[in-house]
């Protein structure tokens, strides 16, 4: 899953990074309105935290405006150190799905980042699963019947934005669009790789494959 933060405090960018990146996330951040703003409306996001004071002609508030305009229904989280209600209403009225005042503990974040993101699909508590493979989204743990798999950061992302798209056939470069941030130069070759040790990982030891290969296309997660 991709996430974008813009944010213009350096400090708080780099270290939601970090954090988010330790979850498996992919990150891009921006610092000022103007390229958040560029950003967010081309790119494609599985979720977006943005600060609403910032430098440059577009405000947080107006990064969201035009995303909802331009259809694209990313959930946002806005920041803002301000915290009366009448400005967490004007947040919520520009089309943000949630509304963080700073200071706020990390892990409060986190635990946001995870109901948003978590939103669009039917997840049964934090577990993604398919057929007898199961993936904690808080605990980060994956299982395969009774026995438990250990994955690298990659790996886990991988499973993860499949398991949220399973039995839909997902192409190599929607894969890298949600995997791996913006700075990551990533071909489609490298994304069969990290396909060959997912596979090595939850498949090679089972009877029944998960992870199949669509032809000329890209995978598909499915029982
Ligand atoms: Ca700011």
């Amino acid at each position: 899953m991709r996430i974008l933060i813009v944010e213009d405090e350096h400090k708080i960018a780099n270290a939601l990074k970090r954090a988010l990146e330790q979850e498996s996330y992919a990150v891009d951040v921006s610092y000022d309105g103007d390229d958040g703003y560029a950003m967010a409306t081309t790119e494609p996001y599985d979720m977006a935290i943005i600060d609403r004071m910032l430098p440059g002609e577009h405000n947080g508030i107006d990064i969201v405006k035009a995303m909802r305009e331009a259809k694209i229904h990313t959930p946002v989280l806005l920041l803002t150190a301000l915290g009366s209600t009448s400005d967490k209403t004007k947040g919520l009225d520009s089309g943000a799905d949630d509304y963080l005042v700073k200071p706020f503990a990390l892990e409060e974040l986190l635990a946001r980042v995870r109901a948003l993101v978590r939103r669009p699909t039917e997840v049964h508590g934090t577990t993604l699963q398919v057929g007898d493979l199961s993936l904690n989204t808080v605990d980060f743990s994956v299982k395969r019947a009774d026995t438990d798999i250990q994955l690298t950061s990659k790996e886990f992302g991988l499973l993860e934005y499949l398991l949220r798209n399973q039995g839909r056939p997902i192409s190599k470069d929607t894969i890298i669009a949600h995997v791996w941030d913006y700075d990551a130069d990533i071909l489609p070759n490298t994304v069969e790789v990290y396909v060959k040790y997912l596979r090595n990982k939850i498949d090679a030891p089972f009877k029944k494959p998960l992870l199949h290969t669509v032809r000329g296309f890209g995978y598909k997660l499915q029982a």
